[in-house]
């Protein structure tokens, strides 16, 4: 069964990830582009997960410095386990277990394979394919690769490559375009939304950059909830900055992204 690593590394009773019962005989709904998405999710580190719908189950890679519009960065890509489809526009706090941490639904939309036979594709590590989605567009590859230091010719390492066309640019998309497409929201308005005294004590990561991120998440999120309780101020007086904007976001790539920003 394509689920099996998926369900045996979480307990669905602690976690409110979708158990992803497969339905029988399950395909691509025809004459409908498939899904795709990507997770941000802040776990013992902070990564992207890009997921591509195929044969009844999401194919997933987790990208930790998330997906680059510049043809010139190559993106290391690990491929894990398959996720089940509704997992795709999933987005919360995961409290304890395998993935703890919170996960914000960064970019979905459809994908086109731009080979004839994905199988064949990804058997021979090599898949070429177009995105359709609110931050990412156009053109891309993932090339499995040899691999990094001493985890080499494992086969889970790929790369995810932008190629050359008007949706590529110098444009640091994940810093651009930071918050969720499905609320609007940033991780600690996603875990306000949640319980954020669940990491009062034993946060899933306490060490290093991605801890010292974590600990500032959950007082931000402390905060916020006390600020709702309170109706004292409006919520999105949380909201993330406004340095985006002036950000060097020049040329028609970014004028058009704009419009799109969330
Ligand atoms: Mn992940």
């Amino acid at each position: 069964m394509p689920l099996d690593e998926y369900r045996r590394k979480r307990d669905f009773r602690k976690s409110p990830e979708p158990e992803g019962i497969p339905k029988e005989g399950r395909r691509t709904r025809k004459g409908q582009p498939p899904f795709f998405c990507v997770q941000k999710h802040l776990a013992s580190h902070l990564h992207y997960d890009f997921r591509l719908e195929h044969e009844g189950v999401l194919l997933s890679w987790a990208v930790p410095k998330g997906p680059s519009l510049d043809p010139g960065i190559k993106r290391l890509a690990m491929h894990v386990e398959d996720h089940p489809i509704e997992y795709g526009t999933f987005e919360g706090v995961i409290p304890e277990g395998y993935g703890a941490g919170i996960v914000m639904l960064w970019d979905y939309g459809t994908w086109t394979p731009l080979v004839d036979d994905v199988d064949a594709a990804l058997a021979k590590g090599d898949l070429k394919f177009s995105l359709d989605g609110y931050k990412l567009k156009g053109s891309w590859a993932l090339v499995r690769t040899r691999g990094y230091g001493d985890r080499g010719g494992d086969g889970r390492s790929w790369l995810l490559i932008k190629h050359r066309d008007e949706w590529a640019g110098d444009l640091d998309i994940a810093d651009f375009a930071p918050l969720s497409v499905k609320t609007g929201q940033d991780f600690a308005e996603i875990l306000a939304d949640d319980n954020p005294e669940i990491w009062r004590t034993n946060r899933p990561v306490s060490g290093g950059e991605t801890g010292a991120m974590l600990r500032q998440i959950v007082e931000a999120a402390a905060r916020l909830k006390a600020e709702r309780a309170s109706h004292s101020r409006p919520r999105k007086s949380a909201r993330q900055p406004a340095s985006a904007g002036s950000r060097k976001a020049t040329g028609s790539h970014a004028a058009r992204r704009t419009k799109k920003r969330r």
